[in-house]
Order: structure tokens, then sequence, then C-alpha cells
């Protein structure tokens, strides 16, 4: 055994029931064995090459943050808040415009940050798949989702061949420099657990031609594919008449001036014909985010369809949209999950602080639903085992020895708890001191 790791807490992630006193054998990547009931003579020496008891503990899944763009963490704080969606776009187009060595810093940052407060994955949307080293070097797991974005659809294989070519140098190479010649004990042997996918940008932005080259890849490869989707009213104007704000951007960045609109909502438009031709079959990891305004047929698509939908309940009130519709998406069966979205338009990558604020929308909301949402429903996308060793583990709070597990988690959301451990992939990647 690896660790044998001593709480006081236990969440099964398959049951969700809360057991005590408990010790969990870590072997590789996976929990071994949970002993309930620390029926266990003489303690923890002598179980694992290493051993953490960690007392008045409460040990959960990790988070899976399913929604971030790591290169654009250089920008937080630098993007005025109240902007319209289409004017925080343009600061963020030009706030890409910086040397490499500072979205670099930037994405190191994030991932530590991450790592701190309990998030064990993520899923990362991609300019040019720079977050692969860092998530790595951090030992989380990740999906770097390589995003494609183009109008034209004379110019959808060549957008697939630039992600090629990001996979070739990214991960082909870095996989191979570090195993070759990585020397330091910080450094991992491979890219073990960041894998790639894609992510064609949103139907306002990317052709039919190139969402289905990046969907019929994702769906050969059994890789993760995610789009923006139905983000804000504008989007809405824009996919059915060609009008609004976004028709405006669009020709200030001189795109496409032919475009007359499809006549439907940009969900229908993937879901009922620009992917229909894969679905039925797709399965939680077609990621659709945020899906903030649905209306017409979207939700009986999404009912039958059942995709991944992925809520950024901070960023969503960033932008301060209508409540995001949570109960008619549960509605739906629909695999939902939390994201940040990025450090341009949130304060941190603090999955509670996600929870918090979807709380604030939603104050009835079950918690137990909301960490599901944050912890295993994301653990749905990466195809995990159910036994992986993929763990965060809180200080217990004041008053919450005998708490049900309701409970307990509405002292958390409000509360921010301390972490006191976090595991990724059987390895321990945050530790407090
Ligand atoms: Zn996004």
């Amino acid at each position: 055994m690896d660790y044998a790791v001593r709480v006081s807490h236990y969440l099964d992630p398959v049951t969700f029931e809360l057991q005590r006193d408990v010790i969990l054998l870590i072997s590789g990547v996976n929990v071994a064995e949970v002993i309930v009931g620390g029926e266990v003579s003489g303690g923890l020496d002598g179980l694992a090459a290493h051993t953490l008891d960690l007392g008045d503990a409460v040990c959960l899944p990790g988070f899976v943050n399913a929604h971030a763009h790591l290169d654009l963490s250089h920008l937080h704080r630098q993007v005025p808040r109240g902007l319209a969606f289409t004017d925080w776009a343009r600061a963020i187009i030009a706030g890409r415009q910086v040397p490499a060595p500072i979205i670099h810093a930037g994405i190191d940052d994030a991932c530590r940050m991450a790592a701190a407060t309990g998030t064990t994955a993520i899923i990362d949307i991609s300019v040019g798949g720079m977050s692969a080293g860092a998530l790595a070097r951090h030992g989380l797991r990740g999906v770097v989702a390589l995003e494609v974005l183009q109008w034209d659809p004379a110019q959808a294989e060549a957008q697939m061949r630039a992600a090629d070519e990001v996979v070739r140098r990214r991960f082909q190479l870095e996989s191979d420099r570090l195993g070759a010649d990585a020397g330091g004990a910080t450094a991992p042997a491979t890219l073990a657990g960041v894998d790639f996918g894609y992510s064609p940008h949103a139907p306002y932005t990317t052709s039919r031609e190139l969402y289905q080259l990046a969907y019929g890849r994702a769906y050969g490869e059994g890789r993760v594919m995610t789009t923006h989707v139905s983000e804000t009213p504008a989007e809405l104007d824009f996919v059915r008449s060609a009008t609004g704000q976004i028709a405006d951007l669009m020709r200030q960045f001189g795109a496409w001036p032919g475009f007359a609109g499809h006549g439907t909502t940009p969900i229908e438009l993937l879901l009922g014909d620009w992917l229909s031709p894969w679905l039925g079959e797709s399965g939680p990891r077609l990621v659709l985010v945020h899906c903030n305004y649905p209306s017409g047929n979207d939700r009986d698509l999404i009912a039958a369809i059942r995709p991944t939908i992925c809520w950024c309940p901070r960023s969503h009130a960033y932008f301060g949209h209508q409540p995001w519709p949570l109960y008619q998406y549960l509605e739906t069966g629909a695999n939902l999950v939390l994201g940040t979205d990025s450090l341009a338009s949130n304060d941190g990558l603090d999955m509670w602080g996600e929870m918090q604020f979807a709380v604030q929308a939603h104050p009835d909301v079950s918690r137990t639903q909301l960490l599901r949402m944050a912890t295993v429903n994301g653990r749905a996308i990466l195809d995990l085992a159910d036994g992986a060793a993929d763990l965060a583990i809180w200080d217990l709070p004041t008053g919450g020895e005998g708490l049900e597990l309701e409970k307990l988690l509405n002292l958390f959301v409000g509360n921010h708890p301390r972490l006191l451990a976090a595991f990724s992939q059987g390895n321990l990647i945050a530790r407090a001191i």
C-alpha cells in the first residue's frame, strides 16, 4: 500500500453515504480498501508506506472543475467589471496578445490555486494546449480541450490540422521529453492523467463543418468534446436572424457578411442538426457549457440526448444573466456539472465558491445535489473508476461532528473549509502544513 489515511468522516463516492471513523488504504491510482469503524489495532503504522492521521476530517471526492480557461489566468482582475458580453469579449481578444511566459505563469498559478482548494481534475479550454505540462506538473488530471474557431467552412480542415500540430507539440513531445530527461523529483515521468479533447468555440463563431470534424474525431476516439452554447440573449438573436450585438462584433472583425441566420436556437442547431448524426449515444463526454437561455425544443432535445451541461455560477453572476435554469435541467436527466470559467470573469477557482453562488441563486437547492455536480458528475465525463483515489480531505467544521451529509455540506458551503490534503491519481498533490 502507498498510503494509509485516517479520517473521522468519509463520503462513499457511489452511495453518497457518510461513513464514520474510516481508514483508507490507497494503492496506485485507486482506493484499494476502506476500513470502517477504526477496527485496526496498533493504528496506521505498518499499513502502508506513508500514513496520514488526519483526525477530525471529512474526505470527499476531489472536485472536478468542468470548465476553465487556464490560458486567460493572467487576466485575473485585469478586465473591468460590468462590461457587456461583447465588450468583455473584445477585452479578452486584446488580453491574449501578451508574451508566452506571462500566459504560462498565469496557468501555473491557476493550477496551484486549484489544487490548494481541493480540485483534482480540470477540463480546460485551451487555444494552444499550453496547460498540458502545467496540469501534469501539479499532479492534476485534465482534459486539454483544444479550441477550434472559424466561420469559414473552407478553413475547417486547416483548423483541425492546427489542432493536430498542437497535440504533436504539446502532448507527444512533452511526454517524450518529460519521460527522457525529467530529473527532478517534482517532475512527472509522463503526462499521465492529462489528455486532449476538442472544443469548437460556439455556434455563432464556428462552422457546421468544423463542429462535425471536431465531434466526429472526438466521438471516434472516445474523447471529450465541449462547446459554449446558448450563453447570451445576443447569441440567440444572432443564430436565429444574424442581428444584434454579435452581428456588430462580427462586422468589426470582418467575418462572414453574407450570413442570414439559421432560424433556430443555438441548442437546437447543435443537437437537432449539426451533431445529430452522432447523437443518441453521445453520453456525458459531450459537454455543453452555459445553456443559459433554453427555449423552444431545447429541453426536449436535452432530455432525449442527456449530454453533460455545465453551469459556471460565479461567472454567470459576473455577467448578470437571468437565474440559471437548474430545476428545468434537473428534470431532463442530463449530467449536470459545475465549472469556474476563466479568471477573466471570476475571482477564484475555488469550487466551494461556485457552490456558494449556486446556493445564492437557488437557496433551496440540495447541497448534496450540488456536491454531486461538483465531483462525481464530473468524474463521469472523465470516465473515472468509482474507486479512483482522487480525494479532497477537509477540516471538520465546529459543530459538524454529528451532522447528516446535507447539514454538514451546508456548513461547508457557507464557510470555505480548510483543505487538509488532496490526492489525485493516488498522489498527494496538496497538504496543509
Ligand atoms: Zn468558457
